[in-house]
């Protein structure tokens, strides 16, 4: 696996078919965590060292945002394509749908999650739904976290916006004995429109 550095954060150099398989593949022994990092979220490891250092403990940094591929064109290390957080989600969705996998979404307004999660269950009725709880919590509740570790999901969808979303991950992904867990910032609003 090849990486590309822009301003301190090692992106992954792939394209989001590559990343599904080999996300998929590897999946099992451990939990993977995804960061899909814009421009915003590069600008923030600059001024935090504490969120740089997450970052850094992210298994796969992935490039969303134009703005990544074109540092990269510039950097002259150019990045294959960008992946747009969403549209991960959309894969992982459709393959949880495929191979009957289980999903948990933390994030958003209660009223909100809530319907995101019926949204999703109507599209991909093949995919168990592992429960979900609004992201109005304390990043240190560790209620959250042991109701995932119970549930054993097979995807996180966490939609806490940035930095918050990587901080809660990487507060409690040791928890975890396996599964996918990513950042997927205002998605559910999306989802549930
Ligand atoms: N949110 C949350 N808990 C918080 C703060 C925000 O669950 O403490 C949710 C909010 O309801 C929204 C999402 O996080 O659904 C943030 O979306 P935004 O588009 O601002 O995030 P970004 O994509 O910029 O990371």
């Amino acid at each position: 696996t090849t990486h590309i550095n822009i301003l301190d954060v090692e992106f992954i150099h792939t394209t989001r078919k590559q990343l599904i398989n080999q996300t998929i593949n590897h999946y099992g022994q451990k939990p993977i965590f995804l960061v899909t990092a814009n421009p915003e979220i590069v600008m923030h490891a600059q001024e935090s060292q504490h969120y740089n250092q997450i970052l850094k403990s992210a298994d796969y940094v992935i490039a969303d945002g134009i703005g990544i591929i074109i540092a990269s064109k510039i950097l002259k290390k150019p990045l294959p394509e960008r992946i747009p957080g969403i549209e991960l989600m959309e894969d992982y969705l459709k393959y949880a749908n495929q191979e009957q996998k289980s999903v948990y979404l933390l994030g958003a307004k209660e009223h909100v999650v809530e319907k995101a999660a019926t949204k999703i269950k109507n599209k991909y009725p093949n995919l168990v739904l592992a429960g979900y709880h609004h992201g109005y919590i304390d990043i240190n509740d560790s209620k959250i976290i042991n109701q995932i570790q119970e549930a054993k999901p097979d995807f996180v969808f966490v939609a806490l916006g940035y930095p918050k979303q990587e901080e809660w991950i990487y507060t409690h992904k040791e928890k975890l004995d396996k599964g996918i867990v990513m950042g997927v910032g205002g998605s559910f609003d999306i989802w549930a429109g």
